[in-house]
């Protein structure tokens, strides 16, 4: 889908977004590209690094470890939001992840976050060639705080990529929403981060949210229900996700909160459904009276009974769809 950037194209868009770059040595021919494909590249992958201390922090970024060789991404976010590059080329970063993941991102078709992966490392798609990838300076408990200077950098770099790509946010994800076996970035979310990103998307790369004038306010409307529409309303009562799903329904891990319009259609699927059970009973039931006593022999009676059911069903699939007046 998309051709890498190449090192220049990279550092020019992320000046061109603000972002504060240090060049890392021979960051430019820096990757693993002797040991596999680097693109079509897809989107980006935001991690955290579990270190403390920017310079120890870009070694081993840069170094990686004996059991797995750097670069372990392309640029490192320091917590002063400066980005160290690294590599470029292939790099050791987002290992396996789930395929159905990079069909979301590569379409950019998913809602507030991805399909939770059920792949990982050991047995997932190769995410190394198809993502950027960024590590974080933080512990990654949960409790080192991300400062604003490292987030604002974070959001910036994002932005550039997809500037870049001429894609939307959501070709931005986290490690953990790549594979099954990985729980970075923590302390924010990529729902907010990628809202973030979209945010700057709409302004040009020099945008900076501090300086610019804010936007005006709109005059005070007499009528506090002004401007709400039909759709608003339906939204309102019938859109809001916050009921819990049916316990029985397929999808109850990756989806546990429905809209209320969900679970009218639901219910209306399960009377529909009722109603064709209760008539087959009723077919049978009727059928295997009409048979008592006629001597009739055990193929025959089953025979009888299913034409009876297929009948009933049909029917009343007929009469529920309204199709037929009879
Ligand atoms: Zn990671």
């Amino acid at each position: 889908m998309a051709q890498p950037l190449s090192a220049s194209a990279v550092l020019t868009a992320l000046r061109a977004e603000g972002v504060r770059v240090v060049e890392v040595g021979s960051w430019r021919t820096h990757n693993r590209n002797s040991k596999g494909a680097w693109g079509p590249l897809n989107g980006s992958i935001v991690h955290h690094t579990v270190t403390r201390g920017t310079d120890a922090t870009v070694r081993i970024v840069r170094d990686g470890y004996a059991a797995l060789p750097g670069p372990l991404c392309h640029g490192m976010i320091a917590k002063d939001g400066t980005v160290h590059m690294v590599g470029w080329g292939r790099a050791n970063h987002a290992g396996g992840g789930d395929p159905r993941v990079l069909e979301q991102v590569i379409a950019e078709s998913y809602g507030a976050r991805p399909t939770s992966p059920t792949k990982g490392n050991s047995n997932g798609t190769d995410g190394n060639r198809h993502f950027y990838g960024w590590e974080c300076e933080n512990l990654g408990d949960g409790k080192d705080p991300w400062p604003a200077a490292q987030y604002d950098a974070i959001v910036r770099v994002q932005a550039a990529l997809c500037r870049a790509h001429k894609w939307s946010a959501k070709s931005v994800i986290g490690h953990l929403e790549w594979s099954s076996d990985k729980v970075d970035p923590r302390g924010f979310t990529m729902a907010q981060l990628r809202a973030d990103v979209a945010e700057r998307l709409k302004h040009p790369a020099s945008w900076s949210p501090g300086t610019t004038t804010p936007a005006p306010k709109p005059p005070i409307e007499e009528d506090s229900m002004a401007g709400i529409t039909k759709t608003d309303i339906f939204n309102a009562v019938w859109g809001t996700d916050a009921i819990a799903a049916p316990a029985d329904a397929p999808d109850i891990k990756t989806n546990p909160t429905w809209q209320a319009q969900s679970l009218l259609k639901d219910v209306v699927a399960r009377v529909r459904a009722l109603q064709k059970a209760e008539a087959a009973q009723t077919a049978a039931i009727t059928t295997l009276a009409g048979l008592v006593g006629k001597g009739v022999d055990t193929a025959a009676v089953v025979a009888a009974v299913q034409k009876a059911i297929a009948d009933a069903v049909v029917k009343v699939d007929i009469d529920v769809t309204g199709t037929s007046g009879s």
